[in-house]
């Protein structure tokens, strides 16, 4: 994934998943750069996002 922030790219596993420091417990990924809280994106969204580029390239042609 990339951050949000300053763009660093690195895996999902590598960031640090519930780092115990936010409030309300942590339910995002932080970059190993910056430390920014990159927000989990749910599998559902991302398969979503992925049929909808489909159709997109499918009109183009
Ligand atoms: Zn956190
Ligand atoms: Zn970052």
């Amino acid at each position: 994934m990339k951050c949000g922030f300053c763009g660093y790219e690195f895996d999902e596993s590598e960031g640090g998943k519930g780092c115990g420091g936010c409030h309300g417990g942590c339910h995002g990924v932080h970059c190993p750069r910056c430390h920014y809280k990159n927000p989990l994106e749910p599998g559902l969204i991302k398969s979503l996002k992925k049929m909808l580029s489909i159709r997109d390239n499918d009109k183009g042609e």
